[in-house]
């Protein structure tokens, strides 16, 4: 039996690189099909997640120590594209206001 992700605990994962449960440190785990096993270094959790778009997840609940050996590299997601901050979007908007003015 597996459990969904909310969209939070999804978040917490893709955004934070950490466990949704606890807050810790996430193991990179055997993936396929789009798909990567990531295990919780400090709960023990598991979880199997969509990589390539981090937009499902599933949980696959308490992972056995033998599992365990499976997991290896510390995991942290990486977005191409950040949102844009607040303080950078005021920058724009703050270029485009000199550019209107200089052109009157
Ligand atoms: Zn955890």
């Amino acid at each position: 039996m597996s459990d969904s992700l909310s969209d939070e605990q999804l978040k917490c994962i893709f955004d934070t690189s950490r466990c949704p449960d606890c807050k810790g440190t996430l193991l990179a785990g055997p993936e396929g099909g789009g798909m990567i096993n990531i295990l919780c270094r400090d709960c023990h959790q598991e979880f199997n997640v969509d990589r390539g778009f981090g937009l499902y997840g599933h949980r696959n609940g308490p992972c056995s120590e033998d599992r365990r050996r499976m997991f290896g590299s510390v995991l942290v997601f990486t977005h191409p594209e950040p949102p844009v901050s607040p303080v950078a979007r005021r920058g724009v908007f703050g270029l485009l206001n000199c550019v209107l003015r200089g052109g009157l």
